[in-house]
């Protein structure tokens, strides 16, 4: 887990991927232009977890990677630094792709629907499907009737809410 006051980039790479990827994340901090190799030393993990861990951060433009020549191997090593002016970044757009996707489910519930026979252990269903099944619960054979759902729309209305306070608490 990231120390309360650690660094945003750690706390994003815990948030992505847990330990695994906060180890490698301290260990960037640390020590700027590490390769696979160093990394793996400074944090014990096997070097194929550091390098899953640095090309999947790499692959959301979280580091860098510069191409170099090792002088004593003789062969091209990558070293990588971290982009902490990248993760204001991401997080906005993590939380842009959150919010969409709530909105839409909103939208949705705004937008339709439902049916329902009254039975707690039967789902709700669409208008469609309802017309489809001459209005005969597809679960218990009930009769199905037009189901206000004021409930569900204030419930992600509330998680919109509440997600948006969470997030501004965490970064
Ligand atoms: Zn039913």
């Amino acid at each position: 887990m990231p120390e309360k006051y650690e660094d945003p980039f750690a706390r994003i790479a815990s948030m992505i991927g847990g330990d695994e990827y906060l180890k490698v994340a301290r260990s960037l901090l640390k020590s700027e232009d590490a390769t696979d190799e160093e990394i793996a030393s400074s944090t014990g993990l096997r070097i194929n977890m550091v390098r899953k861990v640095l090309y999947d951060l790499f692959g959301k433009s979280l580091i860098t990677g510069i191409r170099v020549k090792d002088e004593r191997k003789g062969w091209f090593v990558y070293r990588w630094r971290t982009r902490r002016d990248e993760v204001e970044h991401f997080i906005e757009n993590q939380k842009k792709k959150i919010m969409e996707r709530l909105q839409q489910r909103l939208d949705y519930e705004n937008a339709s629907d439902f049916y329902h026979c009254g039975s707690a252990e039967c789902n709700r269903v669409t208008f469609e499907d309802a017309l489809e099944g001459m209005f005969k619960c597809p679960s218990c054979g009930g009769v199905l009737n037009l189901k206000k759902n004021e409930r569900a729309r204030k419930a992600y209305a509330k998680k919109i809410e509440q997600i948006t306070r969470d997030m501004q608490q965490v970064f």
